[in-house]
């Protein structure tokens, strides 16, 4: 065997997985391998950098919230991950805010959120509340803006430097990393060889022992497929269901002077600037950048969007299904042109909106974050190494105890999310 462990993927997830393995599991030799030439190249890279312990789900507040606890550990005490609280801002029409009322009630009593009513959303200059009077606004759809809920918990990190850090402690404890090393293949393997066929037969016991590479054969007592929106490339070959399906998101920056008032709001975080805003239509958001004195804005698309591997970012997209509601909330974007574009993949977990993280055949999968990977990375990490020890439960940071088998497939046990963007 060449190795103990092979994780193939050098995301957040294979990142911050190979750290709690290598931690916990000493005397294992662990090998990621990655096709790209870094670190933190493929879904990480295209991420806005938020994070959030605000969701419906009780395990995704979990999830992420313990994850957050050991993000503000590492920036206070190890190294700078360039994490603030910039706090996120849910504007919500009468009818969302009824709907969520029983969610928003427990989030205020766990100090979560906090409800800004309209008179102090006016100190965001130039936004506009009402809309419904607006002819365009009405054959959009577009509702007024009823309540603010501040999400206090809520900010944004570097990826790449959290990403660094988990590479940095992973190697620092002896584990291995492989760069332009593509996985084309999963070999199955039988357990008990029997010397007539390379191919296992339906009758054998098998399981996948290795990865085909572009650089030859690597085989390992356990694989682990960090792979993130692109699992399905090596899993669908093998007849394995990753439950997970890839889809594209979109990044436009908007970069101009008359961006500068919302850039420069007092009273909501230390950067002063507006929250990263969530708009009532759409699942439209926008990050301020203040560095770079300017929005990134994304949009949560979904009917009409097709399951692909396609990332070619779409300009259109923007003037087309962004512009024309962003401009009635907020006018100063008017004539403003996209600076900037990207586009990603969400890895989409269709069911329930939560993470899988399972095993099948010998192969470990994690995936399905559907759009919030890097907030939930470090409990991800850490649950990864739980079901490859074989524990029942495992201690997310701050000591809470979590169930292994909630998260997976045949014992799935968790509430679905509703707060995707
Ligand atoms: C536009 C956009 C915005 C987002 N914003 C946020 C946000 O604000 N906050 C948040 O928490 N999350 C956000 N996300 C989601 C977040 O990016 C992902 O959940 C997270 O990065 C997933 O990490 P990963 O390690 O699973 O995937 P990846 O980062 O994609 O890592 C998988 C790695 O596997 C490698 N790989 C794949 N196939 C092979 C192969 N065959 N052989 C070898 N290597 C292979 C890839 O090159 C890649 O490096 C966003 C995503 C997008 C697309």
């Amino acid at each position: 065997m060449d190795y103990d462990i092979i994780i193939v993927g050098a995301g957040i997830l294979g990142l911050s997985s190979a750290y709690y393995l290598q931690k916990n599991n000493p005397n294992k030799r662990i090998l990621i391998i990655e096709k790209e030439g870094g670190i933190a190249q493929g879904e990480t890279a295209k991420a806005v950098g938020m994070f959030r312990n605000i969701f419906t789900s009780y395990t995704n507040r979990l999830l992420a919230d313990t994850s957050i606890n050991f993000y503000i550990h590492i920036q206070k005490e190890v190294m700078d991950i360039n994490l603030k609280f910039d706090k996120y801002l849910w504007l919500v029409s009468k009818e969302q805010f009824e709907r969520f009322s029983s969610i928003i009630e427990s989030m205020i009593t766990s100090k979560e959120i906090k409800i800004l009513e309209r008179e102090e959303l006016r100190k965001i200059k130039g936004m506009n509340l009402d809309v419904e009077s607006d002819e365009e606004a009405k054959i959009m759809g577009l509702k007024n803006i009823y309540k603010g809920l501040l999400g206090l918990k809520c900010g944004s990190l570097d990826q790449h430097l959290l990403a660094r850090y988990y590479k940095e402690q992973f190697e620092n404890l002896g584990g291995e990393i492989q760069f332009h090393t593509k996985v084309n293949r999963l070999i199955i393997a039988p357990k008990k060889k029997l010397g007539i066929s390379k191919e296992p037969f339906v009758w054998q016991d098998s399981r996948v022992a290795g990865v085909l590479t572009n650089k030859g054969e690597m085989y390992a007592d356990k694989i682990i497929l960090a792979t993130g929106a692109l699992t399905n490339e090596l899993l669908d070959p093998i007849g394995i269901d990753s439950h997970m399906k890839p889809k594209k998101r979109q990044v436009f920056q908007i970069q101009d002077s008359h961006l500068n008032e919302l850039l420069n709001i007092e009273g909501f975080n230390d950067e002063g600037t507006i929250p990263f805003t969530i708009l009532p239509k759409s699942g439209i958001y926008m990050r301020p950048v203040k560095g770079e004195k300017s929005f990134w804005i994304g949009c949560a698309d979904d009917l009409g969007r097709s399951f692909s591997l396609d990332t070619t970012p779409e300009e259109d997209f923007y003037y087309y299904n962004i512009y024309p509601v962003l401009i009635k909330y907020f006018p100063q974007f008017t004539n403003l042109r996209v600076k900037n574009l990207w586009a990603g993949l969400y890895a989409y977990n269709t069911i329930d909106g939560m993470p899988y993280i399972f095993e099948k055949y010998g192969v470990i999968v994690v995936t399905g974050c559907s759009g919030s990977g890097l907030m939930k990375a470090d409990a991800i990490g850490r649950i990864v190494d739980g079901l490859y020890r074989g524990e029942e439960f495992v201690r997310l940071y701050g000591n809470l105890n979590f169930r292994v088998s909630d998260i997976g497939v045949e014992k799935r046990n968790v509430d679905r999310e509703e707060f995707l963007l």
